[in-house]
This record gives structure tokens, C-alpha cells and sequence, in this order.
């Protein structure tokens, strides 16, 4: 079993012990709903015919349509898509959304693709998950790999398929398709503002603070954007080329520039270069935030972690054995788990999808102020209960615990009032 498959059903069956819920919430949503496999036949460029594997997994609809991105990896498998799914199920649940969860994943190196490569394998993945998908049943959105061009390309091919348009049915489309302007930054913005509410809680502000930054794609470059424009100090940012550094600041802006335009952030001309990209995980920092894929910060390296607050951008970066190591130090503060910290990104595909049903938009500023408000009110739900759940337990009780216990507890009782459990 993959191993973040299998440390997600860990984390599960904890959070449902600590609920006080029966066990069978456990056997029952230890399982998806669904799985669709597909192949997606796509001819390449040089007139090959490459046969790329997909899936769409439904986890559990209890609260409403099946909601979650579509992963483009060259190294994704089915078991992951599960966990991401459940992921989903639990961070549409914690953020108070009207959606279950699910995931999508096409096994493909999309940065090794053409663009009419990438649009055909687009479209016909779009066109194989058809059947299952709807604005009323499952709706998807990007995840690492895939961006707005291809949502897009997605809603297209899907609109062409029922012959209206159906702008609904994928989220973090392009503002000049149906999309809203907010929801290209809005998981590394989310992020931030988790990072602040943290910060402020338990770190005397986020002003000043110092932030590394692991992973350099859509989350993490936002998340350095916004981080450096609340007032922290952005000292260090990595992709898979290496790691930049520099403990007087970096130019994000430059460094977001470089990387978009050259494809690797070691171009960045100041600082220092350091050829690891998992360098930023150990620089010292006060805040790191993990923004690359499951698995960064794991035992094996959790001992060289400086940060006194982990704040994920990433889906399941920090593995439990990881967070044992963390929590044992005296100086460490917190995981800001995932399901938490970037439910930025589903809650702004949420806001984006309420235009989209009632073809009514609101501008910029206005949906930027809902999200950081709900992003707000639920980091302080989850560290209450934290507080409180650690106050009553004999056992450690991590922040993740507390998120998936809140989240758990909500699935619950939508399932129990339906009368399925
Ligand atoms: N892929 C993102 C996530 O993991 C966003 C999902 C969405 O907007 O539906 O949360």
C-alpha cells in the first residue's frame, strides 16, 4: 500500500477514536465510493501513439457533489488518488462546504509534453471521466500539474459533449472562461493567511517573521508573494533544480519571474545557490511551508527541520513519524495540516462554482475578502479544539488530529442523518 494511503487511514482511525465515534465511520470511509480507471489513447507529435492511465476516484458524497483537482504526475498511482480523495473529503468537510470528496490523476510527465500534446491528453481525459463527472456531481479542479489552460480545454470538451455550456463542471478556469481572478493565487494566499492566524496565535505576529518555502509551483509561489507582502521575510524557495537562499530576503517577485520564464528557480541571479532542493526545509526559519507533494518531511528528515511552525501547502508533506520527531522538540509550535492550510484553493474553486451556477460574478477584492474570512474562521475553530482536545486527552493530540476530528464529525452526521451509517 502506498505509504501515504496507508498513514491517512492512521491519522483516520485516531480522529474517529478521539471523536468518540463508532468504528464502522472508520470501515466506512477507509473506502471511496468509486473508482474509474481509464486509458487515454493520445497521438503524440512525432505520430506515435502514447497510452496514458487515469483515474477519477469519488470518496464519499455525504455533504454534497464530489469536489477535488486532477493531479498530472509522472509518478502517481491509483492508492495516492485515494488518499488525495479522502483528503478531499475531509478538507471540504473541515472548510464547511457543501461537497464530498474526490480526486483525479493522469500518469504523465506534463512538463515533457507539447501543448497540443497536453490538449489532447486534456480533452481526452475530460472526455473518459465525462460519464461520471457533472456541475451536480462531481466537479474538478487543477491540482500539481495541471492549471487553468487546461481546465479550460476541459470545460470545452466537456460542453461539447452535452452541447451547452456547462462552466460548472471544472473550477480554476481562466477569468475569460467563467473563471474568477482570485482562485489562480487563492491556495497560496489561503496558506498565508493560515500562516498569519498562526502566527499570531502562538508566535507574537507574522510581521518580520522568517519563511522558507519548499516547492516552487503555483502554491508555493503565491505563498511567497503573499507571505512577503503581510510583512515576513522570505529567505529561502526550492524546486526540483535546487534551492535559492538568502537569509537578507529574496526578491520574489524577480524570483517568481526567473522561475516562469526559465522553468528552474536556481536562475534567480542573487543570493546564494544551494544544490538541494530540499535545502529549504532546514534553513533556519521561523515558518517553513512545505509546497511541493506527499512525503517531503518525513523521519528521516524531520530531525533537521529548524522551523518552530510547519504550515502545509501540500497534500500529507508531513508524514505522523515526521510529526513525533516535531512535536518532541520544546521550541516546536505546530503542523498547520493540510486540510487546513490549503483549503484555499477549494474554497475559492467553491465561490467560483456559486458564479458559475447563477451566472452572476463578483469582482476581485470582494471574493478575496470572503475567503480569508472563512480561511480565518475555520483556523480558529480548528485551534480551539486543538486546545481543548489536548486538554482532555491522556495521548499526544496533534493539530492534524484536531482537523480531521472537526471534519470526521461533520461527514458523520450528514451520513447519519441520511440514514446510511
Ligand atoms: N487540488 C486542490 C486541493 O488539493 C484544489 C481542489 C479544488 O479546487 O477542487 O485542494
Amino acid at each position: 500500500m502506498s505509504s501515504y494511503l496507508e498513514w491517512m487511514l492512521g491519522v483516520l482511525k485516531e480522529a474517529v477514536e478521539l471523536a468518540g465515534l463508532p468504528h464502522e465511520v472508520y470501515e466506512y470511509l477507509s473506502k471511496p465510493d468509486r473508482v474509474l480507471m481509464v486509458k487515454i489513447p493520445v497521438r503524440m507529435d512525432d505520430g506515435r501513439l502514447v497510452v496514458f492511465e487515469g483515474y477519477r476516484v469519488q470518496h464519499n458524497n455525504a455533504l454534497g457533489p464530489y469536489k477535488g483537482g486532477i493531479r498530472f504526475h509522472p509518478e502517481v498511482t491509483l492508492e495516492t488518488d485515494i488518499a488525495l480523495a479522502m483528503g478531499m473529503t475531509l478538507k471540504n468537510s473541515l472548510a464547511g462546504l457543501p461537497y464530498g470528496g474526490g480526486k483525479g490523476a493522469v500518469r504523465c510527465d506534463p512538463k515533457k509534453l507539447s501543448a497540443a500534446e497536453l490538449e489532447r491528453l486534456s480533452r481526452g481525459y475530460a472526455r473518459a471521466i465525462a460519464p461520471l463527472i457533472g456541475d451536480q456531481v462531481d466537479i474538478p479542479a487543477p491540482d500539481v500539474g495541471t492549471n487553468p489552460q487546461i481546465m479550460a480545454w476541459m470545460v470545452d470538451e466537456f460542453s461539447k459533449l452535452k452541447g451547452y455550456n456547462v462552466p460548472g463542471v471544472f473550477t480554476a478556469k481562466p477569468p475569460e472562461l467563467w473563471g474568477n481572478p482570485v482562485r489562480i493565487y487563492s491556495t497560496g494566499y489561503g496558506t498565508v493567511v493560515a500562516a498569519k492566524a498562526a502566527a499570531e496565535r502562538w508566535l507574537e505576529g507574522f510581521e518580520g517573521k522568517v519563511v522558507s518555502i519548499h516547492g516552487f509551483g503555483n502554491a508555493g509561489q503565491y505563498a511567497a508573494l503573499w507571505a512577503s507582502r503581510f510583512g515576513a521575510k522570505v529567505v529561502a524557495v526550492s524546486d526540483t533544480s535546487g534551492t535559492v537562499y538568502d537569509p537578507n530576503g529574496l526578491d520574489v517577485e524577480l524570483a517568481i519571474k526567473v522561475k516562469n520564464e526559465t522553468g528552474k528557480v536556481v536562475n534567480y541571479p542573487k543570493g546564494q545557490k544551494l544544490q538541494d532542493p530540499d535545502a529549504s526545509l532546514y534553513v533556519d526559519a521561523d515558518i517553513l511551508i512545505p509546497a511541493a507533494i506527499e512525503n517531503t518531511i518525513t523521519e528521516k528528515n524531520a530531525g533537521k527541520v529548524k522551523a518552530r511552525l510547519i504550515v502545509e501547502a501540500a497534500n500529507g508533506p508531513t508524514t505522523p513519524g515526521a510529526e513525533k520527531i516535531l512535536y518532541s522538540r520544546k521550541d516546536f509550535v505546530a503542523v498547520v495540516p493540510d486540510i487546513l492550510a490549503n483549503a484555499g484553493g477549494v474554497i475559492m474553486s467553491y465561490l467560483e462554482w456559486v458564479e458559475n451556477l447563477q451566472w452572476w460574478f463578483w469582482d476581485e477584492e470582494e471574493t478575496r475578502a470572503k475567503l480569508a474570512s472563512i480561511m480565518e474562521r475555520n483556523f480558529k475553530r480548528t485551534a480551539d479544539r486543538w486546545e481543548k482536545l489536548k486538554a482532555e486527552s491522556s495521548r499526544p493530540v496533534t493539530m492534524r488530529d484536531a482537523a480531521f476530528v472537526l471534519a470526521v464529525e461533520r461527514v458523520y452526521n450528514a451520513m447519519k442523518l441520511r440514514g446510511w451509517i
